[in-house]
């Protein structure tokens, strides 16, 4: 097994994305499953888990940050947690090792709780050209349900707290399939946070997740979520209407405003390297793909004492990575560029998957554009089962 502070052998020296896990949120929301703790109320013990935490991290990138970032972003769990000189110094070791590039995308993840002027302001002027917060919904009887820690109105108020701080890239978070909630409650939900003029949409299904709340009140049997087919209506709806009002379906998941794509996320949807920072981060490179352990001591100790410690890793042959490029590359509406994925691999999807894609034309699942393979609006609602021929 690989050391987390230890690189594959690679001379590599190309930029890749780089991606840090905050691990705390104020509280578990009740259906997410993140690698991720709420953190002690405020006080010397809050105080200490976060200097701890960011002691290592500090650490973890100054012995494998070689590669200039071409995007960053502060994933959580709640980045914001942090005060601002911690997310600082952070963005600081970064530019300090391996560097970062001119204009790329430096990206925090917000919660509306966690919404401060002052702290926006400074994470603005220190680097971070691009907010993304999680409102999940504009329904205060969901939010209450969804166990989130701000009111809907609370919610409106963070985003201009946002643009006041100087963001002028944000991108909100929505999540769909919600108990109780109807088609037409999503689109009052959906209206709601395109009034506002976020620059990115990203929409979720919710999935209930082994060992949440939600999980245990499916069990009980007190957990009533829409029906298959509202769930399906709700996200048709959001790729019909969406589109229509300026924010161009780019992913399954993901809608933005011409040019506002995120960049960092499309790097993993093109199969790009990556190296992630912090408990419960991912990495892939040079074919390996690893996590770090979630747990923060075990982390920790693996960085400070270099010992051979991670939660998992696997390196993929070619064909491995072939797939990969395949499924992850679908999930972009665009699909994937038949003349890039031959100057990658040598010649193009066909050559590789011909029984794989011809099963899926038969289905009338996907398509095949003058440059690209691509979902049809069939494929869309049935990605999942479109990925499986590659996986
Ligand atoms: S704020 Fe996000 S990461 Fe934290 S518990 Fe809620 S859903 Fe999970």
């Amino acid at each position: 097994m690989l050391c987390v502070n230890q690189q594959p052998t690679s001379t590599n020296a190309e930029p890749w994305a780089v991606y840090i896990h905050v691990p705390f949120c104020g509280r578990r929301c009740a259906y997410c499953d993140f690698a991720t703790s709420a953190l002690p109320s405020a006080g010397p013990a809050a105080d200490a888990l976060k200097s701890r935490y960011v002691q290592t991290v500090l650490a973890e990138i100054g012995q494998s940050a070689q590669r200039p970032a071409s995007s960053v972003y502060f994933g959580g769990g709640t980045p914001t947690q942090l005060a601002a000189d911690q997310l600082l110094s952070i963005l600081d070791s970064l530019r300090a090792h391996g560097g970062i590039l001119p204009g790329a995308e430096v990206t925090i993840e917000a919660n509306p709780t966690t919404a401060e002027g002052a702290l926006f302001a400074a994470l603005r002027q220190g680097g971070f050209n691009r907010l993304s917060m999680g409102f999940q919904s504009l329904d205060d009887r969901l939010l209450a349900e969804l166990g989130r820690t701000h009111s809907a109105a609370e919610a409106r108020a963070a985003y201009h707290v946002a643009r006041g701080a100087g963001f002028d890239n944000v991108s909100l978070d929505l999540m769909f399939n919600l108990p109780g909630q109807t088609l037409e409650d999503f689109q009052r939900d959906l209206e709601g946070v395109v009034a506002l003029g976020p620059e990115h949409l990203s929409l979720y299904s919710l999935t209930v997740e082994e060992g949440t709340p939600f999980a245990a009140r499916a069990a009980r049997g007190d957990l009533i979520l829409p029906d298959e087919e509202v769930d399906a209506a709700m996200f048709e709806w959001a790729h019909d209407w969406l589109p229509s009002v300026g924010y161009g379906a780019y992913e399954i998941s993901n809608f933005a405003r011409a040019g506002r794509e995120s960049r960092h996320n499309s790097a993993y949807w093109r199969n790009e390297e990556y190296r992630g920072y912090g408990p419960g981060a991912a990495s892939y490179v040079a074919r390996r793909r690893w996590l770090n352990h979630a747990d923060l001591e075990r982390w920790r100790a693996a960085v400070f004492q270099q010992i051979d410690d991670l939660a998992d890793s696997e390196t993929r042959d070619e064909d491995g990575e072939r797939r990969e490029t395949m499924y992850l590359g679908l999930r972009r509406l665009a699909g994937v560029d038949t003349a890039w994925y031959e100057q990658r691999y040598g010649a193009p999807p066909e050559a590789w998957f011909s029984a794989e894609l011809g099963r899926l034309v038969a289905a009338g699942w996907i398509e095949r554009t003058d440059t690209a393979w691509r979902l049809t609006r069939a494929g869309l609602m049935v990605a999942n089962r479109v990925f499986m021929e590659f996986v």
